[in-house]
């Protein structure tokens, strides 16, 4: 079976209170996994994993092709005929994540429940900047933000109500840093990062964890562009573990992290800020006064890694404070 093994390491520490390491296997019995993308790649991957575990598997897929074009049942329907000869719990939904509120509502009535949703569902439009029409920004916004938020918001409520939910949002290197020929795509996947940051502070007390991943994998999407050599050591079940440790049960404190996963290697990202520079608010303050202290707005010796506006004001504070910086 391509089912990962047990997601956590011996030597893992207890951050989520996992005493025993990988003696012990993370499961989801009772609980309800909401894939949208599932009838391939790494939707598939999550589905086959949470169908082992003892949860019930939402297999979300439209079918169509990977620049979003057509739709079919079949991509689903085999992915939940996987589950279930392997002796798991599944049904299919063949919307598109732009109506998320249908794919929830199969969760409800198959199931009564929904517990964890992995917005994965995902197309590519690439092209180049100078030759982008707004059919390709429009349809690739629609999936990627919309359905996203569609699926987040129809569950929201059912999170809220049983004080309990767990969000993954799917977001890109391409978002994080930008990539040739997708303007589109970058966008809305860095997208994903301000939206999951602001579901994290909301859903915090009603214990709703949400975060960002930027996956790499092998996959239809990414064929294409990679060498089957690179490919190869790019497996979808790779990406599994992580995403099975953020939405447990056990997961009470990781949110609104965003983590760039692939091949078995997994890290956090965040944002840094350069010491910066106050300059005086008076008739002093032109762009020239800038220019004069350009290395202190760029001085990445002293950072900081804020997660909030408080921190910027916090810095304005203290820096109006010093006596060197008259008011
Ligand atoms: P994939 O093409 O195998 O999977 C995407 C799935 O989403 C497909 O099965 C497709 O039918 C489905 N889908 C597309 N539009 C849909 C819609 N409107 N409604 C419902 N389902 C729809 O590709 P993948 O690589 O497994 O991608 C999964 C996610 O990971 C995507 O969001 C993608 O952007 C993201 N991602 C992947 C990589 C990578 O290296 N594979 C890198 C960065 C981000």
């Amino acid at each position: 079976s391509n089912v990962p093994e047990t997601p956590e390491a011996p030597e893992a520490n207890d951050a989520y209170g996992l005493k025993g390491g990988s003696s012990k296997e993370l499961r989801y019995d009772g609980q309800t996994v909401v894939v949208t993308g599932a009838g391939g790649g790494l939707g598939k991957a999550y589905s086959l994993f949470f169908g082992s575990r003892g949860a019930n598997v939402v297999v979300n897929d439209l079918g169509g092709s990977f620049k979003g074009e057509g739709q079919s049942g079949k991509a689903a329907d085999a992915v939940v005929d996987e589950i279930k000869k392997a002796g798991g719990k599944a049904v299919a939904n063949y919307d598109s994540v732009e109506n998320g509120d249908k794919i929830i509502e199969t969760a409800i009535k198959a199931f009564g429940s929904v517990h964890i949703l992995i917005n994965n569902a995902g197309i590519l439009r690439d092209i180049s900047f100078k030759n982008m029409t707004d059919q390709d920004w429009d349809l690739i916004t629609k999936v990627h933000i919309t359905g996203s938020y569609k699926c987040a918001r129809a569950a929201w409520p059912h999170f809220r109500k049983q004080k309990y939910g767990r969000v993954i949002n799917t977001a890109s290197a391409a978002g994080l840093f930008g990539s040739f020929g997708q303007c589109n795509y970058s966008a809305a996947k860095l997208a994903m990062v301000g939206f999951t940051e602001t579901l994290a502070k909301e859903g915090l007390k009603y214990n709703i964890m949400a975060n960002v991943i930027a996956p790499i994998a092998a996959s239809r999407m990414t064929e294409t562009v990679m060498p089957p050599d690179v490919l190869e050591n790019l497996k979808p079940d790779w990406v599994v573990p992580l995403v099975a440790v953020l939405v447990h049960s056990s997961n009470s404190e990781e949110t609104g992290a965003i983590f760039e996963v692939g091949g078995g290697h997994m890290a956090k990202l965040r944002w840094e800020r350069a010491k910066g520079a106050l300059c005086k608010a008076d008739s002093t303050y032109t762009p020239g006064s800038i220019l004069a202290k350009w290395d202190q707005v760029n001085d990445f010796s002293q950072p900081e890694h804020p997660t909030g506006v408080a921190n910027f004001m916090e810095l304005l504070e203290a820096a109006q404070k010093e006596p060197s910086n008259p008011k």
